[in-house]
């Protein structure tokens, strides 16, 4: 106590359809001198194979968060009354070219992480994450990576481009962004190019969790048993929406069938509470396939849920 933060406009102050159209209706910040944690927007998705739209999504993320009340009732966790957190606004990315935004994303998060301030990012479509763990390695070092995903994207190229949103995953381990023998991919399913598909990552020392690992029962356990092995150092949570299944989460670039509930993907995050989580991330929302909205609710939903887990929560 004491120490004065930031708060969510209330729903009591402001009814929930007005006020600002920021991420939870937080006051936004120019730089992150002042704060624990930020929201930051990536209005990207030129690295997207299918079906575009995530550029919308930072928007559309925030728009539903504007449901969101501040305590977590399941986990007692009140992100705000120890962290000051705000909406930091979007990166601006040059949508007509891929290699300029990668770098524009990756000086971004240099100055988003010069101060002691974890961002959670509002994608875009995967391609992001690259640019976000080169700056966080110059930080932090390799570190570990919990990749929520129904895809491994670890493709060396898509159409003989080594960036775009297949890849991120390869580049980073290529890179030494992430210390593989420590990371896990979980979710992972669907049809692929080859058998081999999600044994890239096995073979660099990746713990990789098929979904079909985690059809009918909690995931629980599995987080309990990942907290032991990962300890201490900094983790980096990378959930693409596409991890759960369509019928949760439709509004998607490529859609899964036979994915993570809800459910799971809570206990997922919930499972990374007491880890050093220095980032995380929720990409692959696309609001032009997400017609009633619950894709973003759900996003938001789970970007929210991130914060709770933060360090000092
Ligand atoms: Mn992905
Ligand atoms: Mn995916």
């Amino acid at each position: 106590m004491g120490k004065t933060t930031f708060q969510p406009l209330g729903g009591n102050e402001m009814p929930r359809f007005g006020g600002p159209s920021t991420m939870m209706r937080l006051p936004t910040q120019e730089n992150t001198r002042d704060l624990d944690a930020c929201f930051v927007g990536i209005p990207f998705d030129i690295g997207t194979s299918n079906r575009p739209g995530a550029r919308y999504a930072p928007r559309r993320i925030r728009d539903e968060s504007s449901l969101l009340r501040p305590y977590n009732m399941a986990t007692n966790a009140a992100p705000f009354d120890s962290l000051n957190v705000a909406d930091i606004g979007d990166v601006a990315i040059n949508t007509f070219n891929l290699e300029k935004s990668m770098a524009i994303i990756e000086s971004a998060y240099d100055e988003i992480l010069q101060y002691s301030c974890t961002p959670l990012t509002l994608g875009g479509d995967h391609t992001v994450s690259l640019p976000i763990l080169r700056a966080i390695k110059k930080k932090h070092g390799p570190i570990t990576l919990i990749h929520v995903d129904a895809h491994a994207d670890v493709n060396d190229h898509m159409f003989g481009e080594k960036i775009a949103h297949g890849t991120p995953i390869r580049r980073a381990i290529e890179e030494s962004l992430i210390d593989p023998l420590r990371s896990v991919q979980i979710g992972l399913r669907g049809t692929g190019y080859s058998p081999e598909d999600f044994e890239w990552a096995r073979g660099k020392g990746v713990r990789v969790i098929q979904a079909e690992a985690c059809w009918y029962k909690s995931l629980a356990p599995l987080m309990d048993e990942l907290r032991k092995t990962i300890g201490a150092g900094p983790v980096y949570l990378s959930y693409d929406i596409d991890s759960l299944d369509p019928a949760f989460a439709p509004g998607t670039g490529t859609p899964e069938i036979g994915g993570l509930t809800v459910i799971q993907g809570l206990e997922i995050i919930r499972g990374c509470k007491g880890l050093n989580i220095v980032g995380g991330d929720l990409v692959e929302v696309s609001p032009p396939y997400d017609i009633s909205g619950n894709t973003a609710l759900t996003a938001a939903n789970l970007l929210y849920e991130m914060l709770c887990i933060l360090p000092g929560v």
